[in-house]
């Protein structure tokens, strides 16, 4: 039986591990936590990640869980429109969806089946890509299989054994991400945006409505407002509820309803993130041996920074992707061949979306690297940015699935 390796239970990582299960691969799932437990707050999927999702045999109750993100604008601080709402990156056709970190567990924890062998606890360490078989390491055990899956993230432990010139760059930036619970969002004038964004000194605003508007459950089980704040600086040391304090400060006087969901925010609500990019983007995600190799997915492969919010769409687009090159591939030279195929399937693709991001990231908030300053990037916000905006989201949601 054909024997694959899978290091973390990101979305990554699960959406590979039931893939490969599902096509008869004895598959062993390693993660750090001592449980396996979904990220807090909400993913925008767009329709690549959609059509990845159907691909993989995993979109069955995407409609019960996820809600059409709404038609939402960009304003400055002082509530004027660049952007009315309407005019950027719903331009494509299919709207994107927002759709509960937790509800896309439950899904791929089902799409698992019982097939899959499931340690947490088990933080990987090393790997050896010069044995004959691929193999990692937590220091105690030496798991080898025929193909490793890195899924680790971006700060992956095997990246490094494999293409040490790639290391996570942080783009002089911290987010912060939130999810509000129906029962907690506070009430909001019927003509605020039930989603929106706002710009201002090289801060971000995002909010969206998931499920009906007012209501605490509403098409979906886990219905709320979700946020998305990006500010520069590194990390914040503080506990969480210093950090929501600095946001408060930070977004105060800014359009409604920033002021009132950083006020209906709970600090355990806050998960903070460093905004940065892999750099480069490993020259191969593949890496052959004798019998198979490793390969990259997720934000171990292709971390990038979130101003599109392709992230995770681009790694159930792998794991779709995989999944097709693998399925029918025997260890040896087929195995090699076929990871080999996937590297050249994904990597063109990742490395223009990541392109893509660090762009629009530098004229939405100008860069630290001598980036765009306030003046220019005004005017380049009115007059470039609708079209940047909707040619980025035509190119990252231009993806299919490779055919069988
Ligand atoms: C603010 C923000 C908003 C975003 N919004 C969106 C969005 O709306 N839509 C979208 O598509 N993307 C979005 N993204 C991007 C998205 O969150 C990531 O791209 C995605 O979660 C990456 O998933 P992953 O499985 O590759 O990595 P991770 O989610 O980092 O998972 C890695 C897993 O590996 C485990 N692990 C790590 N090291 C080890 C080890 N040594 N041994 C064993 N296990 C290990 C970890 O515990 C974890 O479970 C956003 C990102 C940010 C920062």
């Amino acid at each position: 039986m054909r024997t694959a390796i899978v290091v973390g239970a990101g979305i990554a990582g699960l959406a590979t591990a039931g893939s490969l299960a599902r096509t008869g691969w004895k598959v062993t799932l390693l993660e750090r936590d001592d449980r396996v437990r979904p990220g807090r707050g909400a993913f925008v999927l767009w329709p690549n990640g959609v059509h990845a999702l159907r691909a993989l045999g995993l979109a069955d109750g995407l409609d019960g869980i996820a809600t059409p993100v709404p038609p939402s604008g960009i304003r400055r601080p002082n509530g004027q429109w660049l952007i009315q709402p309407g005019r950027t990156r719903m331009a494509t056709g299919e709207r994107p969806l927002i759709v509960h970190r937790e509800d896309l567990h439950d899904a791929f924890i089902a799409g698992l089946g019982d097939q899959v062998d499931l340690r947490s606890g088990t933080t990987i360490r090393t790997a050896r890509p010069r044995a004959d078989r691929p193999a990692v390491s937590d220091g105690k055990t030496i798991f080898e299989a025929d193909l490793v899956v890195a899924a680790d993230g971006a700060h992956s432990a095997i990246r490094p054994r494999l293409v040490p010139e790639s290391v996570f760059v942080t783009a002089g930036y911290a987010a912060w991400r939130a999810f509000i619970p129906g029962y907690r969002v506070p009430k909001l004038p019927a003509d605020i945006p039930a989603s929106g964004e706002t710009l201002g000194g090289g801060h971000r605003f995002v909010h969206t409505l998931l499920g009906e508007r007012g209501a605490a459950a509403g098409g979906t089980s886990r219905a709320g407002i979700a946020w998305v704040a990006t500010a520069p600086g590194a990390l914040r040391p503080e506990p969480p509820q210093m950090q929501l304090s600095l946001l408060r400060r930070w977004f105060a006087g800014w359009p409604a309803p920033t002021g009132d969901l950083l006020a209906a925010t709970e600090p355990d609500d806050l998960v903070q993130d460093d905004v940065g990019e892999l750099r480069p983007i490993p020259p191969s995600l593949a890496f052959t041996n004798p019998t198979g190799g490793y390969v990259l997915v997720g934000d171990a492969g292709h971390a990038m920074t979130h101003y599109l919010d392709q992230g995770a769409c681009l790694a159930l687009e792998d794991a779709a992707t995989l999944h097709q090159t693998v399925r029918d591939a025997i260890p040896g030279r087929t195995l090699s061949q076929a990871i080999e195929d996937y590297s050249r399937l994904r990597r063109p693709r990742v490395v223009k979306v990541a392109a893509r991001s660090r762009r629009i990231g530098s004229v939405l908030l100008g860069s630290s690297a001598g980036g765009l300053g306030l003046r220019a990037r005004n005017v380049a916000m009115g007059r470039f940015l609708p079209r940047l905006l909707d040619r980025a989201a035509a190119e990252a949601v231009d993806w299919t699935p490779p055919s069988g």
